[in-house]
């Protein structure tokens, strides 16, 4: 054992416990808090999250992670504990490296520039926000560049790959370009193809009125259905979708209701309760730990979108439950049959919005959107630019250019709290689980476990190979362990190849 380890283990439960507390505040803000709440508790979260970065960033844990980075104190460690001190040095390097005043300021911009955005959005007025936007991005580049290394010299994207280290530390551009560029060859044809066939698949049904109440009811049965534990996690409404959780005991996700997309939110329940079984297969010994989350937001994204999409969008996932979905809505789905659901749930058709993109133009939105951060923290395009450059390539891939900004360079929340950078983990999410979708079906007969209801054993599956290790192992180190194989992207081009070949029965 190392006297040293539990002495900076002391402190470090401080800051995990601190940052549960932040949670559980941000979790009520966007769930139960009542309208006015807002400006008060922000006060209490503000002492909070302070305290939470003096427990993390202060002398003694700083003297301790550089003792216990000594090579004698370093050998003694365990695994989980060497994890524990990469993470916490990722941790110094992130928040150390700014000086306070000017993290302390960003902070504040990034409070009140969201709230610019969302005026911004709702009355289509970039003007309102360009200016706000440009002094985040002013920011982020300073930020960056306390932390860009000497061997990035010369680098046109230097500081744009710190800021995608932030998000999955061993992905840069020069791996995230080779990824973007074989969607672009290898999608964007087909989406082509599928566009000229739109009209073929009818999902007419799907904008009938379907109450809330019965959705609701509905996405409890099936997050319980594909493996979220009652007993450990509880299920709310907010505006957006999301997961959240203080321990691996105590899982929090929401859903969105709406009344005429029944197909929308019967998909945000099953891709939440992805997150949500991932956060409560974490080990007991890794919770209420700094590794005790996931590897980084793509893996996550990837166990949401594994259970969403390779799992919930098939057949046989709802041979067996698609009569009890028939009942509740008895009406409104009394002419549907289990066949054109199972194809209106697959539909692919080009859209401005990120958020309601189908399978097979999701990634392009993603490109889309790191083309353009790219381009912004290389100096190749300012600010101003942004709206002008949004509809020029959307026009160009998808073949649709917005109207308006609220449905172009508005739509997303991200650039607000400067979160460049983060985007690209949705698609490497998508791809990772149709990498993992390939090797588990070699070991494991997916169409007899659906249709027999069976899903504990896939769950069982993806606890044991990724979900149990926390932070322990980044997004490689898993991957290897598991398949043998790095990321690899050709999973991802061939899964949506063969599915929407199939689909729309296109020439091979
Ligand atoms: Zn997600």
């Amino acid at each position: 054992m190392s006297e040293l380890f539990d002495q900076l283990k002391t402190k470090l439960d401080r800051s995990v416990a601190l940052s549960a507390a932040l949670a559980l505040f941000e979790w009520d803000a966007e769930t139960l808090a009542p309208e006015e709440a807002a400006d008060h508790t922000g006060k209490v979260i503000g002492i909070l999250s302070e305290d939470y970065f003096k427990s993390l960033i202060n002398p003694e844990v700083k003297s301790l992670l550089g003792r216990l980075e000594q090579e004698e104190n370093y050998a003694k460690l365990t695994l989980e504990q060497k994890a524990t001190i990469r993470e916490l040095r990722r941790t110094y390097k992130q928040l150390a490296s700014i000086p306070s005043k000017e993290y302390a300021d960003f902070c504040e911009l990034a409070n009140k520039s969201s709230s610019v955005w969302a005026k911004a959005k709702k009355n289509d007025d970039f003007t309102l926000f360009e200016e706000y936007l440009k002094r985040i991005v002013d920011y982020k580049k300073q930020f960056a560049s306390y932390r860009v290394t000497e061997s990035s010299e010369g680098n046109p994207n230097a500081l744009y790959d710190v800021l995608l280290s932030d998000f999955e530390p061993s992905l840069s551009t020069k791996e995230l370009d080779e990824f973007f560029e074989l969607i672009k060859e290898k999608l964007v044809p087909i989406i082509d193809q599928v566009k000229q066939k739109q009209d073929e698949i009818d999902d007419s049904f799907n904008t009938r009125t379907y109450e809330i109440e019965k959705q609701r009811k509905f996405c409890d049965f099936i997050s319980e259905y594909v493996g979220f534990d009652r007993k450990k996690g509880v299920i709310a409404e907010s505006a957006h979708p999301f997961t959240t959780n203080f321990h691996n005991r105590d899982v929090r996700m929401t859903n969105h209701y709406d009344e005429n997309n029944l197909i929308s939110t019967i998909f945000s329940a099953i891709h939440e309760s992805g997150h949500a079984i991932y956060e409560m297969q974490i080990r007991d010994d890794l919770t209420l730990s700094l590794i005790g989350g996931g590897a980084s937001m793509a893996v996550h994204e990837s166990q949401s979108r594994f259970y969403e999409n390779m799992i919930g969008k098939t057949k046989a996932f709802w041979e067996p439950i698609f009569e009890s979905l028939k009942e509740t809505y008895s009406k409104q789905l009394a002419d549907v049959s289990l066949d054109q659901f199972i194809r209106a749930i697959n539909k692919s058709m080009p859209g401005y919005i990120r958020t309601d993109a189908d399978e097979l133009t999701y990634p392009i939105h993603i490109l889309i959107r790191y083309e353009l951060e790219k381009e912004l923290f290389s100096d190749q395009i300012t600010v101003h630019e942004l709206p002008k450059a949004w509809k020029k390539k959307y026009k160009e891939y998808l073949g649709l250019q917005p109207k308006t900004d609220t449905l172009g360079v508005l739509q997303d929340i991200h650039w607000s709290s400067g979160d460049f950078g983060y985007f690209p983990s949705y698609a490497i999410g998508s791809a990772i689980a149709a990498q993992i979708y390939y090797f588990m079906s070699e070991h494991m007969d997916f169409d007899t476990l659906l249709r027999g209801g069976n899903l504990d054993q896939i769950k069982a599956y993806l606890g044991e190979h990724i979900h149990q290790y926390g932070m322990i192992y980044g997004m490689n180190e898993l991957l290897f362990h598991m398949t043998g194989e790095r990321f690899n992207p050709e999973y991802y081009v061939r899964y949506l190849t063969e599915k929407y070949t199939n689909l729309y029965g296109l020439d091979a």
